[in-house]
């Protein structure tokens, strides 16, 4: 019965949270397992420690988990400085009244919780960073003027490169209890405008569990996911009866007007509470990984393409 599923560049964490729940461990815990080595990875530059920066080059994380059994959740947007931002999301669905922190707030609650600060971006991330804003627009780093911010503005609309600018890991897990959970974790839109929030951390828009139905969570044009409500939406058309390939074809339908005409592609992975998967792209040769009972490693197979 235990599965997990993830996008393509969970695969450095999915045994990890395959492990994990092979030894009993919940799916909230091997999903967030799972997230971490990819929050450390330094090769993937769309999350956590090396994760490209927002337009002034900080990095700025995006993260959310959602506890399917309980409808707990937890979130942080725009941390800066920590690079765990799913364990410090699942700490602030534990420990906090609260679903989401911001900025300065969610760092201060990861400090609180005893976070390691350090600088999350690399020379690499940097040097693409200078290169990926040139050309876009003249800015004075020094000081930022009404003009230069008027440049800013601009020019976070030009971040248009799909393969370097995006990107994001998602994972869900059911354990043998049979409970679902979901992880999603970002440094979102590259060169986004500083503050941007994108749908990584919105419960709901990028990512929603509930055990009785199934999970889904999403990478790509965040801003579509948040305007069409879309994990939330594949749980309840799957709610509704509908199969899961159905739901997610009837969540990408609900896309379509927001999609038409963009550059963007949007992309999401699912699971349904009998261990059915599958993952959605509007792009073409866009892969997942998953693994589960009876297989040495987790596979790798491709999307349908919506
Ligand atoms: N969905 C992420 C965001 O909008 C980025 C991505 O997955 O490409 O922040």
């Amino acid at each position: 019965m235990p599965i997990i599923i993830a996008s393509s560049n969970g695969s450095v964490g999915i045994d990890a949270g395959w492990e994990m729940l092979t030894r009993g461990g919940s799916a909230l815990d091997a999903v967030e397992a799972a997230t971490r080595l990819v929050e450390d990875n330094p090769d993937d530059h769309s999350v956590g420690y090396s994760g490209y920066p927002n337009l002034l080059g900080e990095v700025e994380l995006d993260a959310s988990i959602m506890d399917g059994s309980t409808l707990r959740a937890g979130a942080v947007g725009g941390l800066r400085g920590y690079r765990y931002a799913l364990s410090v999301a699942r700490r602030v669905m534990e420990e906090l009244p609260h679903v989401l922190l911001v900025g300065e707030g969610a760092a201060r609650f990861a400090a609180e919780i005893g976070m390691q600060p350090e600088n999350l971006l690399t020379p690499e991330a940097e040097q693409t960073w200078r290169a990926g804003i040139e050309g876009h627009a003249t800015l004075d780093w020094a000081g930022i003027s009404e003009l230069v911010a008027q440049l800013l503005k601009r020019s976070a609309q030009l971040t248009r490169d799909p393969e370097h600018a995006t990107g994001t890991v998602n994972f869900i897990a059911q354990d043998a209890a049979g409970h679902i959970a979901s992880a999603v974790s970002t440094s979102g839109w590259a060169w986004k405008y500083p503050g941007r929030l994108g749908d990584s951390s919105i419960i709901g828009a990028g990512n929603y569990a509930d055990s009785r139905y199934g999970a889904a969570a999403c990478t790509g044009w965040g801003e579509a996911a948040i305007r069409a409500g879309t994990a939330r939406s594949v749980v309840l058309y799957l709610k509704a009866g509908y199969t899961l390939e159905t739901a997610c074809r009837e969540a990408f339908g609900d896309l379509q007007p927001i999609m038409r005409g963009t550059p963007n592609a949007m992309s999401l992975v699912a699971l349904d509470r009998h261990g059915n998967h599958c993952a959605f792209s509007t792009s073409e040769d866009r892969t997942y990984v998953y693994r589960t009972d009876g297989m040495a490693s987790a596979v790798e197979l491709p999307r349908l393409v919506v």
